[in-house]
């Protein structure tokens, strides 16, 4: 596809596969090996060496996991993106990545489970502080900002709770002290949000969840607005080691394709059960955005 920028969303998700070669496959292949050889011995040494161009190492890069990467970044607006083992590990390649000893995070206090253990009980270790608070509530992120902040981490609507967080308030308050503003868009998918459009610095997703929709692999996928941000993620993924697989990005370059009428079939089905709790006389309360 070309110029996918100028084709709807549904067109991205089923024509762009950021993969081409010389075969035209209509899909993108498996690439499933670990090594990549080189023409020469120069070929390799200038590869290793970042002069040139050229899969190595299915760590450091692959192409099935590139054209992943390639089309959620087209989809999220964002410059490129990291695909990883799962969303924890997405999560954990944000911390690693974008926090040094001495850091402060502003963090949802309704983030998954394990986004809110790993700050509390790992980064910790490491000296990053954490304050967690309700981030629906502008006014409690903004009391939560010290001279330290470096980071605002938040999850929007947040599972379980489905609390909503003010996506570009967050990212004045974020960027009027120097802070990146991380935003978990699970939830919504880049179907229904796209929070660099409103100003995040960084998005991420467990792409276990409705990006692949199959129920068939774990995964993770963080994507960056610019280039230098993109580059510390990958670094982070590199070193730290948590690389999705070739065949698990195969199977998410396939489950992707049918995102929109996946989220508009579940929206309608959500809408008909929330709709029919809020009008039954034994139910007190229903929590669902789109009430
Ligand atoms: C599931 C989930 C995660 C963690 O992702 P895994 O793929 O299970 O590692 C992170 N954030 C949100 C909002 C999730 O729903």
């Amino acid at each position: 596809m070309e110029n996918p920028e100028k084709y709807g969303f549904n067109s991205q998700l089923i024509h762009y596969s950021g993969h081409h070669d010389s075969y035209g496959a209509a899909t993108v292949p498996i690439y499933q090996t670990s090594t990549f050889g080189f023409a020469s011995a120069q070929d390799g040494a200038d590869c290793f060496a970042g002069v040139k161009q050229g899969y190595m190492y299915t760590r450091i890069g692959n192409p099935t996991i590139k054209a992943l990467e390639r089309q959620v970044a087209l989809l999220e607006h964002g410059c490129d993106s990291v695909a990883l083992a799962s969303g924890m590990a997405a999560v954990s390649t944000v911390y690693l990545g974008l926090l040094n000893a001495g850091d402060h995070v502003v963090s949802s206090s309704a983030v998954y489970g394990a986004s809110r253990v790993l700050l509390e009980q790992h980064m910790a270790r490491f000296g990053v502080d954490s304050t967690f608070v309700n981030t629906a509530d502008i006014e409690q992120v903004k009391a939560a900002i010290t001279p330290k902040t470096g980071m605002i981490y938040i999850e929007t609507p947040a599972n379980p709770t489905m609390e909503i967080s003010d996506i570009k308030a967050c990212a004045e308050l974020a960027h009027g002290i120097g802070a990146l503003l991380v935003v978990d868009n699970t939830f919504c998918s880049p179907y229904l949000s796209n929070p660099i459009d409103f100003g995040a610095d960084v998005v991420l997703h467990s792409i276990t969840k409705f990006i692949n929709g199959h129920a068939d692999i774990v995964g993770g996928i963080v994507i960056a607005k610019k280039v230098d941000v993109y580059s510390k993620l990958r670094n982070a993924m590199i070193n730290f080691g948590g690389n999705m697989d070739p065949h698990q990005a195969y199977l998410v370059i396939r489950g992707l394709k049918t995102l929109g009428i996946r989220i508009d079939r579940a929206q309608d089905n959500a809408r008909k059960v929330a709709d029919f709790l809020a009008s039954h006389p034994k139910v007190e309360w229903v929590k669902y955005p789109g009430l």
